[in-house]
């Protein structure tokens, strides 16, 4: 990118303010620090002084008379303005001072100005000069200030992103969606001759690290056309105008280069919803996206460039941003299922040196909910594991460490567990897995640990889903409750008290509980009416309540009883296998770690 607005402009800036900081400098400052330390006084004074004696050394100079007067220990200097006196020599003489250099000699004022003025004028205009020449040699190297509205787009030369669209694995919706479009790129004319217009821009909108990024590049790789990548954020700018200013260079560079690509990451940080309230507003993102919303209404569709924007907040866009003309294509770009997994895994796995005997379908069926930029992580993990261990090849032990340090953090080696706190743990995890296991349709136990780890947890039980599921029953809902009380419950039965382990367990809970109630329908009292609705469904899906006042109470109520029932209803499966929780606790103590297997065989044995 090179730097269109001149710089020289900016230096001669420069040079202006450098020579009033000299002015300033030369004017004020420099003679009161020169003059610090004489006191002026009048020639009156100066007379008087000179009658008592005081003055031990005078020196008469043109434009003042300096004298010192005091001790030889402290020696005050003084000055006056000298007078026509025809009698001061006379006196001088009379007071018997010493005639001598009192202050320094002037310096002549050639010099002088040599000094104060022209030696830093040069060395400013060095100072100039280098700054210039690293301004000209490269745009992002450049000093800031003298980029002022210029975008930040990169542009990408299409050998140089290679991705395309085999690299993105699964999402096999969105690349048929966005196979048109690269269509449309490959041969414009096509669609010009029949008289298709192309829509101008599409929204791929999904959780985070879905390969939103990365099927935007894979368009641009498949097309073979430059591909320009800037992030929402990019645009918001400390001045009114600087964003607005950044959008219309992207444009104007975009057009320049069709056709290509346009990337707009994190739409929403400058599409969000002109609310019109709000004091002061928020002039600066709302001329941004006006300026956005001009240019693409204002840009030749047919040229050939198409802009793509992602985002996982839909819900807040502009919808002015969403109506035909500008982004009227949305393409969900959903986190992957089972089999889509898999091929994440299996593309990423190509990347790394892979022993034998690697199931990737089990890693994927134990990670439900994990979108691509996690897998890959995995992957990545598993090899970096492969390393500490000294192996050249990853294995599947490493594989499944790494699912585990994705899910739960890494293990805490150096945190010690009192012997107390590692029974209660075990107890605890035994009884979320006991009560799993004797319910049916639950799923099946595969890893139960008590090694604390990074992200707090002192201990997990790991479930992992035969198949995926997309459905689930109320009866499967109420398990699950079930399952996570069950520790607590089992704290309770065993020890009589209860501890803050139960944390996390509880918030699952009652959201689980909650989400019956106000989401699902599955409640006798309210039926099949919606009392929340989702926000950020990408992000979380915190729910905000939709019903008055009473009937929140009433939900409220309701979601203390559903899991006070479900924790009871735990309690009592773990009364009636007393004998194998305490086994089997006993077991995951002295081992710390016990596979589903082992502990289904223990349970059988026992039953
Ligand atoms: P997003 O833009 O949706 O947040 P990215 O496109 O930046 O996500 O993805 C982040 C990383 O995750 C990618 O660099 C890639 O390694 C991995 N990834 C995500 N989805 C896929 C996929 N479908 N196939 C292969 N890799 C993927």
């Amino acid at each position: 990118m090179k730097v269109e607005k001149n710089p020289r402009k900016s230096l001669v800036v420069f040079y202006v303010v450098v020579l009033a900081v000299l002015l300033l400098a030369n004017t004020f400052i420099l003679p009161a620090i020169m003059e610090a330390g004489i006191t002026e006084v009048d020639y009156g004074t100066f007379l008087r002084s000179l009658d008592q004696k005081d003055v031990r050394m005078v020196q008469v100079e043109k434009e003042y008379i300096y004298f010192v007067m005091g001790t030889e220990e402290e020696p005050q200097i003084f000055r006056t303005v000298p007078f026509a006196d025809d009698s001061l020599v006379d006196r001088l003489y009379a007071s018997g001072c010493a005639f001598g250099q009192v202050v320094e000699e002037e310096v002549s004022p050639f010099l002088s100005f040599l000094v104060s003025w022209v030696l830093p004028m040069v060395l400013f205009y060095f100072v100039g000069q280098m700054l210039m020449r690293k301004v000209m040699k490269g745009g992002s190297g450049g000093m800031p200030m003298m980029q002022f509205g210029k975008s930040n787009a990169k542009v990408y030369v299409p050998s140089a992103t290679g991705i395309k669209f085999q690299d993105v694995a699964g999402e096999e919706e969105a690349k048929e969606a966005l196979q048109e479009i690269v269509d449309f790129l490959h041969d414009p004319e096509k669609y010009r001759k029949i008289g298709a217009v192309m829509p101008k821009g599409a929204l791929l909108v999904g959780p985070p690290g879905t390969g939103k990024t990365m099927l935007a590049k894979a368009v641009a790789g498949e097309a073979n056309v430059p591909f320009f990548s800037i992030s929402g954020s990019e645009f918001v700018e400390m001045f009114v105008g600087m964003g607005a200013a950044k959008v219309r260079d992207l444009f104007k560079q975009a057009n320049e280069k069709a056709p290509c690509i346009v990337f707009i990451d994190e739409i929403d940080t400058i599409g969000k919803k002109r609310d019109g309230h709000g004091v002061g507003g928020n002039d600066e993102r709302e001329q941004t996206l006006n300026q956005l919303l001009t240019e693409m209404d204002g840009f030749d569709g047919g040229k050939g460039v198409v802009i793509l924007a992602a985002t996982n907040r839909p819900e807040t866009l502009d919808p002015a941003l969403l109506r035909p003309g500008r982004f009227d294509r949305r393409i969900p770009v959903e986190l992957p299922d089972q089999q889509g997994r898999e091929a994440i895994l299996a593309v990423h796995a190509k990347k790394v040196q892979l022993g034998s005997g690697i199931d990737l379908a089990a890693i994927a069926r134990s990670t439900p909910g994990a979108s691509g930029a996690e897998l890959a992580n995995i992957i990545n993990e598993a090899a970096l594991r492969a390393v500490r261990m000294g192996r050249e090849k990853v294995c599947q032990g490493d594989l499944e460490e790494s699912v585990e340090v994705v899910i739960a953090g890494y293990q805490k080696k150096n945190k010690v567990l009192s012997d107390k706190e590692r029974a209660i743990v075990a107890y605890h995890e035994i009884g979320h897995a006991l009560v799993a296991a004797l319910q049916t349709d639950s799923a099946p136990v595969t890893k139960i640990t008590i090694i604390p780890r990074t992200s707090g947890a002192l201990g997990y039980t790991m479930q992992v889903e035969e198949e995926e599921r997309n459905l689930m029953s109320k009866a499967e809902i109420e398990n699950k409750i079930a399952t996570l009380t069950a520790g607590r419950a089992a704290e309770e039965m065993v020890f009589g008290n209860v501890t803050t382990g139960a944390a996390n367990d509880i918030e699952k809970a009652t959201r689980l509980a909650r989400a019956m109630i106000t989401r699902y329908g599955m409640s006798d009292e309210f039926g099949m009416v919606m009392l929340e609705t989702v926000q950020n469904q990408y992000l979380g899906g915190d729910a905000s309540l939709a019903c008055s006042g009473e009937t929140a109470a009433l939900v409220d109520r309701k979601v203390v009883e559903t899991v006070k029932k479900q924790y009871e209803r735990a309690k009592q499966l773990l009364k009636n296998h007393e004998a194998q929780l305490h086994r089997l606790s006993r077991h995951l103590y002295d081992k710390e770690t016990i596979t589903g297997e082992e502990f289904m065989s223990i349970l059988q044995a026992e039953a």
